[in-house]
């Protein structure tokens, strides 16, 4: 009886050892896939918000933080 409570104790331990594992490096993953050092920020030539340059439209050199405001600022100039 010990030997099958000691067992499922280590199937419980596996098992939450490879859950926090596979979070951990899942993780990692996600930011190993951003540039080191931090990422560029663009502010939004619309509203003035920064975001990541990732997530910024270009347009023409401009950074705008959605299409909507890049239509919006193309908009007032035009
Ligand atoms: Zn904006």
């Amino acid at each position: 009886m010990r030997t099958l409570i000691l067992f499922l104790l280590l199937l419980a331990g596996i098992y939450f050892v490879r859950r926090v594992f596979v979070r951990t490096s899942d993780r990692l993953r996600k930011r190993q896939s951003r540039p080191a050092g931090g990422e560029r920020m663009v502010a939004c030539a619309h509203c003035g918000v920064h975001v990541p340059e990732s997530e910024a439209l270009i347009v023409d050199g401009i950074g705008y933080c959605s299409p909507e405001h890049q239509r919006l600022h193309r908009d007032g100039h035009a």
